[in-house]
């Protein structure tokens, strides 16, 4: 089985970081850790290949830096990773990306691709859908359980606000997993070492055929606003309906 992951290296949020003045893009330092997020997308793809006798490749457009998440996801057991690393790609939005995704896992072939469902800094949650569409396949999203048969279809545990549906599809097929799907595995020493020898390829947009058009302009940023300071109330012994004009005020009840 071979399996395409899409994992996308972001600034560490713990760090911060500059956005340029004019265009308002994130200034992207060189080390950049891979998104929390897709480690769910990676230890699935590494399970099922286990299972399977599969391999995994990684996927990943933008800045390389210095490798620092993709050679995390290397160390963890994927197989070899493919770079989309090129300027005239800066400011690509949801669509263009999910073009980029789909030659490039195209190029590669592929049983399944996997994908986190929404990023931690882009957040627009559309990437996994466009790139199923593109590819042609069916999409099964918000996977919280992913069990694959040596028949060769795959069955979800979809997240849904009242529980889960269970959704199959044969493959080829592309599954987008929530947080806490899996548990994903650390890098051990000897992961660390064997992924320095892993195959990176480095390709552009134009070998990969895809129109690198701007597709979006970011007018402006806003600093989120403060929380304000809550209410003290001191219970008298009718705190309760306070409360409950509180909620009715609210629409809550
Ligand atoms: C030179 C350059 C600079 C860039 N600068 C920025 C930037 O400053 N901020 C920013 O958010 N993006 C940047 N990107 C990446 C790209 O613009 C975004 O990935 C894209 O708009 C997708 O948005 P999203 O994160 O909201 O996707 P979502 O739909 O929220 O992502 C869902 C899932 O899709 C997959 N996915 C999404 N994007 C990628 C990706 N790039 N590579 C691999 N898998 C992916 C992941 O599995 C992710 O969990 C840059 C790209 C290039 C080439």
């Amino acid at each position: 089985m071979q399996i395409a992951v899409c994992v996308k290296q972001i600034p560490d949020p713990a760090t911060p970081y500059d956005l340029d003045p004019e265009t308002h893009f994130v200034v992207r330092p060189d080390d950049q850790i891979m998104d929390e997020t897709d480690t769910f997308g990676v230890e699935v793809a590494l399970q099922l290949a286990e299972a399977n006798e599969g391999t995994v490749t990684l996927f990943s457009m933008g800045p390389t830096g210095t490798q620092q998440g993709i050679r995390r996801a290397l160390a963890t057991g994927a197989d070899k990773a493919v770079i989309i690393d090129d300027e005239t790609l800066k400011g690509s939005d949801a669509l263009t990306t999910a073009k980029v995704l789909a030659a490039a896992i195209a190029r590669e072939g592929f049983d399944l691709v996997i994908t986190g469902t929404e990023s931690t800094d882009g957040y627009t949650g559309v990437v996994p859908q466009q790139l199923a569409e593109l590819l042609n396949v069916p999409s099964l999203t918000f996977a919280k359980k992913v069990e694959a048969s040596a028949d060769g279809s795959v069955r979800i545990e979809r997240q849904t606000a009242a529980g889960y549906d269970v959704v199959e599809t044969s493959i080829p097929a592309l599954i987008s997993v929530t947080a806490g799907v899996v548990e994903p595995r650390y890098p051990n020493f000897k992961g660390i070492m064997a992924a320095k020898k892993k195959p990176v390829d480095t390709v552009t947009a134009a070998e990969l055929g895809v129109d690198p058009a701007t597709t979006q302009t970011i007018r402006s940023v806003e600093p989120v606003a403060s929380r304000q300071a809550g209410e003290l109330f001191v219970d008298d012994g009718t705190g309760f309906e306070r409360i409950v004009a509180l909620l009715e005020e609210t629409k809550v009840i």
